[in-house]
């Protein structure tokens, strides 16, 4: 081989073993989408699970495709979901760049090994990109994959441009095994010449990423399964380089439902747009963990875990071949029970700014009407339209006061109403024990349920039929002065 060797040896001494080591590969397209964040969480869980290492790496081959940004929607989404990488662009690593555009001339020089390993060619066919791109040519018409090594190798000189194409070979069959879809053969027939370096010297994705996984010592590949009709091919390169084939995890897409895969420009939500619709991080986390893959054995039924939970639990054998469809209103179900379920000062700070969306009066205590509301909502943008009424009494009609349970009508309310305002003016204090007691030993005294004192009462101050809390939290809130003022309006309004 006429082929210096020097360098493919050193870059073979630096790839690490012994440890399970997965990649989470992303192209930076500026949004992580629902399927991304569930293969970087089932990549970061199969490292995890084995004591194994975490790698982020960025697929940026493709420039047409960049985005301004885009690597920062990347770097922050999985700091915030926690899945922090043990080896990247900003960390470093023993097998670095972590950047494809980095690793440029390492791609050119294997795509040459190959060729003089005889399992790819020099290609100068003038064809369109997209041809190249899809790799759809009729693979018998070209003349270069006969040209002879020293033939081509004149023209390279001689500065023709040209693209480096993968031999498959013509006969025979190629059988690659995937851990949930187990062994799949295809005929080597129906396998394209696909390009592996284009004019331009840069790889497609489908050169680099076989590379790169080699080099970073990949042991378990965990994508999509749209790149399963590509991995026979992946096969063939690893064969031609003869290099060990890595485990493949490929998942079932994320579907919006039977027919259609979840996609951006179809408007189905990323991870920021759920973000901004009001989930919260470790609900999406754990509802995503869950869209193509169940707990085994003894936890079988366990529905929520969190991020160390599902690092113990986690095995590829639970990860299923069929699409998963995303059900937004399970996925509302998990996050009402994760907001319920946070301590209340946390509760408090990731409703704040939802509270003062509607709430701008400072002097509205915000952990009190946060406590009202912890209970009470299933996403954090369901907050603003629940107390809006505390800045300003929203008109309501006199029938609110009708209440059948509680047994009030315009009368009894306007009596109840009339009755109880000389008492809260004169209540020694405001807590919310001094205001129900009183409401409550009031009621007792004039022989009504507490209901027909406290539902007039919560309909004046709020203005509302559904409030988060009863009469008596939102009069201390709202404090004494603004409590009398809205009783003195619904006396005035029944009268
Ligand atoms: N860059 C590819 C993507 O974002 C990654 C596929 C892979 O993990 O190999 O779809």
């Amino acid at each position: 081989m006429s082929i210096d060797m020097k360098y493919f040896e050193e870059m073979e001494a630096k790839i690490p073993h012994g440890k399970v080591r997965t990649r989470f590969a992303p192209s930076p397209t500026g949004y992580m989408h629902v399927g991304n964040l569930r293969t970087a969480l089932y990549t970061y869980l199969i490292a995890r699970h084995a004591g194994g290492t975490f790698i982020l790496r960025i697929e940026d081959t493709d420039q047409g495709r960049l985005v301004e940004g885009a690597t920062d929607v990347i770097y922050r989404t999985m700091a915030e979901c926690g899945l922090s990488h043990d080896e990247g662009p900003d960390v470093g690593g023993p097998v670095a760049p972590y950047i494809q555009s980095e690793r440029r001339d390492t791609y050119g020089k294997y795509a040459e090994l190959l060729v003089e390993r005889g399992h790819a060619y020099y290609c100068f066919c003038e064809k369109a990109e997209s041809e190249e791109d899809s790799g759809e040519f009729d693979r018998a018409d070209d003349p270069c994959r006969d040209l002879s090594l020293e033939e081509a190798k004149a023209r390279v000189a001689a500065g023709e441009p040209y693209v480096i194409r993968q031999r498959i070979p013509k006969e025979g069959t190629t059988t690659f095994h995937d851990a949930s879809f187990g062994d799949i053969t295809v005929e080597n027939k129906t396998l394209d010449d696909q390009v592996l370096l284009k004019r331009d010297g840069l790889p497609t994705y489908n050169f680099a990423n076989v590379i790169d996984d080699h080099l970073m010592g990949i042991t378990h590949v965990v994508r999509g399964s749209e790149y399963l009709s590509s991995a026979p091919k992946y096969n063939l390169l690893y064969e031609g380089f003869g290099w060990e084939v890595p485990t493949y995890v490929h998942c079932s897409p994320v579907m919006r439902d039977a027919q259609h895969k979840m996609s951006k420009r179809n408007g189905d939500p990323s991870y920021e747009d759920l973000k901004a619709q009001g989930y919260l991080t470790p609900a999406i986390l754990n509802y995503v963990a869950l869209l193509g893959w169940s707990p085994r054995g003894e936890i079988s039924n366990q529905e929520f875990f969190t991020l160390d939970e599902l690092v113990k639990a986690f095995d590829i054998g639970g990860i299923s071949k069929s699409p998963a469809i995303f059900d937004i209103e399970k996925l509302t179900y998990f996050n009402a029970n994760y907001l319920r379920n946070l301590p209340p000062e946390q509760f408090c700070k990731v409703a704040e700014p939802y509270i003062r969306q509607a709430v701008k009066n400072e002097a509205y205590p915000v952990s009190e009407i946060a406590a009202l509301l912890q209970a009470r909502c299933e996403k954090l943008t369901d907050i603003p339209e629940k107390v809006d009424f505390f800045d300003s009494l929203p008109e309501y009609g006199v029938e609110f006061y009708t209440n059948k349970k509680s047994k009030t009508n315009s009368e009894v309310s306007l009596d109840m109403l009339n009755k109880v305002l000389p008492k809260l003016e004169a209540l020694p204090e405001w807590t919310n024990d001094a205001i129900h007691d009183m409401l409550v030993s009031f009621a007792e005294e004039l022989g009504v349920k507490n209901a027909t004192l406290m539902w007039p009462l919560r309909i004046a101050v709020a203005g509302k039929l559904v409030t988060p809390g009863g009469a008596v939290e939102i009069c201390h809130i709202l404090g004494r002065e603004e409590t009398i003022k809205r009783v003195k309006a619904g006396i005035a309004k029944l009268a």
